[in-house]
């Protein structure tokens, strides 16, 4: 057992043997169960830096993290220190360089607000309280993915601490090859303390979400698939079949109803996204219609993805053409009448410029898919504990014919870079690793020969 007295912080360090252990531990996803020595809550760089020169000399891991949301595929962390970044929230703005400097714990929806003070907006993805930070590393599906790619290609420049314990901040130019690995690759080559990241010039979006009877099936979603193939880049939007479960973050009336909904964004004024979304309102009697002109940092909030902690199994793929066959596939496993023991399965649209190689890319360039596959469980009982890995097997097995491959933020299983991203991108993290951390003191979730 390693003696963390010697560690010096001017946060904290929780150990196995403080009464809060189970606490300090916790992921924002319940089903993750770590273990790892310590737990850092990190007030600053100078606390990152303390905790990776300990590691070092006491030859342990480090693992950042911010929220939990990405834990799962992390894995147990024995032999790591989890630095916790929630403790380091800053959000400066600065309205004339269109930049944010984002601390490493700050979460979507403060960014999201900070920004709109000015008129302005990063690129915020379908949950407000996930972390600015490792959405960015894995890539960063927005709302305005399809007219602006990925939020990792909007990064100027990343403070971090090097796996050998110095504070640095790099760019494309000073690091090109440590600032391409973290854009899109993940966290597994330093631990990073903030971001400075490009705002777009968004006061307002016209976005929501329209919710029908889960009945409306197979036939709705084509039409939708139709509708989404002849959308212009300015509209990211999202299908997916539904049983909203009975916790307090969904109204009671939605509670167990199964539904189809078909939610979104038009980086556009309120009259182009009417016209837009006219023939989506006219698939059927929606139960609720929330597309409205909105402040963007509202665009967080319109899938209503919870913003407490739960537990939750879940899995992506991508998917090349949603042809009618893969759609009857979908709805046979995930729809009206499938049994689905899942909480939901969606299928986001890709394309546009999330389809197309992005200047100056980082370790994610773009995607070569139509549609970004995502399902998800709330193990809530063992029995579903169960069912649900077992029903995510059998949803994939089916979806296979049209698999495209894995979207980073989106792999919630313990896998390893390589069957993530191309072999000619994995190689040349895999040389990023050896250079910046040859020891392998970083530990994250996808990591290089994970
Ligand atoms: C409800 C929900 C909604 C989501 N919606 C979207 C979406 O719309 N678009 C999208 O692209 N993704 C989405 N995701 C996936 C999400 O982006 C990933 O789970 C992401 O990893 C979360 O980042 P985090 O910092 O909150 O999580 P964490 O678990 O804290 O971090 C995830 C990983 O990022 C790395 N990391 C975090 N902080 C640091 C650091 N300081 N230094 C080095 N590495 C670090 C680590 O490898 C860590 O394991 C969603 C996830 C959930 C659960």
């Amino acid at each position: 057992m390693t003696d963390f007295t010697g560690l010096a912080v001017a946060g904290r360090v929780a150990t196995p043997s403080d009464a809060d252990w189970d606490e300090a531990r916790a992921a924002w996803n319940l089903i993750a169960d770590q273990q790892p020595e310590a737990v850092v809550f990190a007030e600053g760089t100078d606390d990152v830096v303390a905790a990776v020169r300990f590691a070092a000399e006491n030859g342990l891991r480090v693992a950042g993290q911010g929220t939990g949301h990405g834990a799962a595929p992390l894995g147990p962390l024995a032999g790591a220190i989890l630095v916790k970044t929630e403790r380091m929230r800053g959000v400066e703005v600065d309205p004339g360089a269109g930049t944010a400097r984002v601390e490493a714990g700050a979460l979507s929806a403060e960014l999201g607000e900070a920004a709109n003070a000015h008129g302005l907006c990063f690129l915020p993805g379908s949950s407000p309280d996930v972390g600015v930070t490792g959405y960015t590393l894995g890539g960063g599906m927005s709302w305005f993915l399809r007219k602006h790619g990925f939020a990792c290609n909007h990064v100027r420049a990343i403070e971090l601490v090097t796996a050998a314990g110095e504070a640095r901040t790099l760019d494309a130019g000073s690091d090109p090859d440590l600032f391409w690995a973290l854009r899109g690759g993940g966290g597994g080559y330093a631990i990073v303390t903030a971001l400075q990241v490009e705002l777009l010039p968004y006061a307002e979006a016209y976005g929501g979400a329209l919710l029908f009877p889960a009945e409306l099936g197979a036939e709705a979603v084509r039409a939708y698939r139709d509708w989404a193939t002849a959308a212009p880049e300015e509209a990211t939007t999202c299908i997916r079949f539904i049983t909203p479960p009975p916790i307090p973050d969904v109204p009671e009336p939605l509670r167990g109803t199964p539904l189809l909904t078909i939610d979104g964004a038009i980086a556009g004024d309120a009259a182009a996204g009417e016209e837009l979304i006219a023939p989506l309102r006219a698939l059927g009697e929606p139960i609720m219609d929330s597309f409205a002109q909105m402040p963007t940092a509202g665009l967080s909030r319109i899938h209503m993805d919870p913003e407490n902690p739960v537990p939750a199994i879940g899995e992506g793929m991508l998917i090349g053409e949603l042809s009618d066959e893969a759609i009857d596939a979908w709805v046979a496993a995930t729809g009206p009448g499938s049994g689905s023991p899942l909480l939901l399965s969606e299928m986001r649209h890709l394309g546009g410029a999330a389809g197309r190689p992005a200047e100056g890319a980082g370790a994610l360039s773009h995607l070569d898919a139509g549609f970004g596959m995502y399902s998800v469980g709330m193990p809530m009982t063992p029995e579903l504990g169960e069912a649900i890995p077992r029903h995510l097997d059998a949803l994939h097995e089916a979806m296979r014919p049209w698999a495209a491959g894995q979207y980073f933020n989106f792999t919630e299983r313990p896998t390893g870079i390589d069957s993530i991203l191309p072999a000619e991108v994995c190689e040349r993290l895999a040389e990023v690793k050896r250079a910046y951390d040859p020891d392998g003191r970083i530990v994250a979730n996808h990591g290089v020969g994970a």
